[in-house]
């Protein structure tokens, strides 16, 4: 029997179900399931029982409360899609929007983290969904295999001014050859999950941190990171560092 998907958007740009639409092997993946309710594609009444729930989006109203039980009851396994479902995503820099991940609310079985995935990782996370297997995320940081780890040098002596070069300092690929924290620019690679094959360092951009934290939450881990280096008097102010993906976890 094919497995049955649901496939939920919560808050959120739909960036990673637009990026799963456009998965190479998206054809192929729809071939080996049934889905039930995807209203992308779909004109799906209610969330039916499924052996997998793909879900995408951050909670930001109660009504989600309850909406995310029902998908929970109705499907074996439950997977958070992208940074949003997986840690809060962007709506976090918001002051006045919540911005929670699924795990506040309900068990979850596994998450496909980034914004959006990238496409190799997503797709093979998938081809485990639909075998039954488990989604297995690096245990490495971003840093472990970065092309620039080479120059790397974390102390107290670095002092961070920017969160992005210059544009006319961006540097494609190989033509960037210094870890961007010796130049002053804030990278979150040293606390990032490896997986997307340093796709921004890749373009001449830092990480800004979408795959989440390697371990525990992510504002501790910005906190801990930031406090091996020194950050300008601006960018010490600028608290979007902290909340860009995930705001701190709301003990209940
Ligand atoms: S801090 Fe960034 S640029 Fe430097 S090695 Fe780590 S991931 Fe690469
Ligand atoms: S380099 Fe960092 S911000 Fe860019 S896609 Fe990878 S994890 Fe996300």
């Amino acid at each position: 029997m094919k497995p049955r998907f649901n496939i939920i958007s919560l808050t959120s740009c739909t960036g990673c179900i637009s990026t799963l639409i456009s998965l190479d092997i998206f054809p192929q993946f729809l071939e080996r399931i049934k889905i039930n309710y995807f209203l992308f594609i779909l004109d799906s009444d209610d969330i039916e029982e499924c052996e997998i729930a793909l879900v995408e989006g951050c909670i930001s109203e109660e009504t989600q409360i309850n909406l995310i039980r029902k998908i929970r009851k109705r499907a074996k396994r439950v997977f958070a899609l992208g940074t949003c479902a997986c840690f809060g995503g962007i709506l976090s820099l918001s002051n006045s929007k919540k911005a929670e991940p699924l795990s506040n609310h309900i068990e979850i079985d596994g998450m496909i983290p980034g914004c959006p995935p990238p496409s190799k990782f997503f797709g093979n996370c998938l081809i485990n969904l639909v075998g039954n297997k488990d989604i297995i995320l690096s245990e490495k940081n971003m840093c472990a295999n970065c092309p620039l780890r080479g120059s790397i040098e974390i102390n107290s002596h670095i002092k961070i001014t920017k969160i992005n070069p210059n544009p006319e300092e961006i540097r494609l690929g190989e033509e960037n050859s210094e870890c961007f924290l010796n130049n002053g620019i804030l990278c979150l690679g040293p606390i990032t999950r490896d997986g997307c094959e340093h796709k921004c360092i890749k373009m001449g951009l830092p990480c800004e941190g979408c795959m989440g934290p390697v371990s525990k939450d992510f504002t501790s881990n910005v906190v801990n990171f930031l406090s091996l280096i020194e950050l300008s008097q601006e960018l010490q102010k600028y608290t979007g560092i902290y909340n860009r993906f995930s705001k701190p976890k709301i003990n209940r």
